[in-house]
């Protein structure tokens, strides 16, 4: 069996065992979704969704942001850690967005991350919830599930995403990134993986090796 061949069965058994794949971030905009993209950055979703309502109710879009007093934007968001960071790169890519993008968020890899603060990661997520473009989401979990899994042996992200989107068909490549992580955080742990509940055990090579 190939790697394509693996990575469709692979999907075939995810699709039962995750039927409803999603983004985990609360968002009602693409703004939002950068926003708590960015934010997400070593930081949970679930404490992001806590902290975003506050930041969106005084700074509901792009105008709104990029004027807003760096200092207050850090008050609020914290909780989410590296704030200070976060926050200049909110205000900034929001001051961009307003210049250089009429107010909307762009809808290219170039133009995404030629903004402040945003990777290949946070511009996948935006092209493929936002503008449903063929996107891979590289995550901790992408990373090590697929090296477990024997697609790789590497570490770099963007040598990852290319290389697994050889692999996975473009019309499921958001969802098996959803998928992944789902996967990961409840079953595939970075310690510890469930390996015995696992729904796709039988293609991973961590586990034909730990069982020999
Ligand atoms: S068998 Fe274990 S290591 Fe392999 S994908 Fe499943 S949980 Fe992860």
């Amino acid at each position: 069996m190939n790697k394509i061949e693996k990575c469709n069965k692979i999907i075939a058994t995810f699709k039962k065992i995750y039927p409803d794949p999603r983004c985990t971030l609360n968002y009602g905009s693409a703004f939002e979704l950068l926003v708590s993209t960015r934010l997400a950055a070593q930081c949970t979703d679930k404490r992001v969704n806590m902290t975003t309502p506050k930041l969106f109710a005084k700074y509901p879009d792009v105008c709104a942001m990029a004027g807003a007093s760096l200092a207050d934007v850090e008050e609020v968001i914290k909780p989410c850690g590296f704030f200070k960071t976060k926050a200049r790169d909110i205000v900034n890519l929001s001051k961009k967005i307003s210049e250089n993008f009429g107010g909307n968020v762009p809808g290219s890899m170039e133009e995404l991350t030629s903004l402040p603060g945003i990777g290949r990661k946070t511009a996948n997520v935006i092209l493929a919830e936002i503008f449903h473009k063929p996107a891979i989401v590289v995550d901790t979990h992408f990373m090590r599930i697929t090296r477990r899994l024997g697609f790789h042996n590497l570490k770099d992200a963007t040598k990852i995403e290319f290389l697994m989107k050889k692999i996975v068909p473009e019309s499921e490549s958001a969802n098996f990134s959803h998928r992944l992580v789902a996967h990961g955080r409840e079953i595939c742990k970075a310690i510890n993986p469930k390996c015995d509940l696992c729904g796709i055990k039988n293609f991973c090579e961590k586990y034909k090796k730990d069982s020999r």
